[in-house]
């Protein structure tokens, strides 16, 4: 029931995932996971706690300098490892997590077993690493790949994708809670004197804010109907059909 994602932090990135996960324990959760991406991607899932996944991700070395992680509470499918996000697709280069319930899954599930797609889990939420999948076959750039998955869902959801190769993070939300972490690398506060060459950005985006609230105090909510792009070069957010949309930096003033 809980979403992180990071991009720009380098070799802190499952650091930053696996911190983001115990942030977001208070939702509740049974299962959790993470998805690092570079030229491939390194899933590591796990149903119970998430110290069962910190244990899981001692025997492997696993990385990737964007990631996405989540805390699962069962709607479709038991607690089990299989059933835990992120979810691929056949080709293992598309990772998602979500939140909430695809409604029309069953139709979409038949839909790509019919066109030779092969399903691992019970959830309804690996539907979309296959539709946007089948969307990359098709030869689509991998927003447009995204947005069009995304297009075809039905319900619920925060959802979260990233993809081998690419260094960024696509995500959308409809009725289900996402937000964005800013930080732009530029120098600003007294600790950081004029002159300091800012470093390069990191950006997050979570279920809730306290699952980055550590790394940066500067967040875009986002509303139903928005999708957002992250790289390590910036941020922006359009509507799901692609129409810029104006958002607003707002500044936390609580403490991590
Ligand atoms: N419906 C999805 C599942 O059962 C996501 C549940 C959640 O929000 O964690 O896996």
């Amino acid at each position: 029931c809980g979403i992180i994602g990071a991009v720009g932090r380098g070799a802190d990135t499952l650091d930053v995932l696996v911190h983001g996960l115990s942030k977001l324990e208070y939702r509740g959760y049974d299962s959790a996971g993470v998805a690092l991406a570079d030229e491939s991607i390194d899933v590591c899932k796990k149903a119970g706690e998430i110290d069962e996944l910190r244990a899981a991700l001692e025997d492997r070395s696993i990385d990737g300098s964007v990631g996405v992680g989540h805390t699962r509470w069962s709607t479709h499918g038991p607690p089990t490892d299989e059933n835990a996000h992120p979810h691929q697709d056949c080709s293992g280069d598309v990772a998602v997590v979500h939140n909430g319930i695809i409604e029309n899954y069953q139709e979409l599930r038949d839909e790509l077993v019919s066109a030779g797609h092969t399903f691992r889990s019970d959830t309804d939420t690996e539907v979309v690493p296959h539709l946007v999948e089948e969307q990359l076959r098709g030869g689509a750039d991998p927003e447009a790949a995204v947005r069009a998955a995304v297009s075809r869902l039905e319900g619920s959801y925060a959802v979260a994708v990233v993809i081998a190769g690419i260094e960024e993070i696509f995500a959308a939300r409809n009725d289900s809670p996402l937000v964005l972490g800013i930080d732009d690398g530029a120098p600003r506060g007294p600790d950081r004197p004029n002159g300091d060459k800012p470093r390069g950005g990191a950006y997050y985006l979570a279920s809730d804010v306290p699952a980055f609230r550590d790394h940066t105090d500067r967040v875009v909510y986002l509303d139903d109907g928005e999708f957002t792009v992250l790289g390590s070069d910036g941020w922006r957010v359009t509507t799901l059909a692609g129409e810029p949309v104006e958002k607003t930096v707002d500044t936390v003033d609580w403490d991590p």
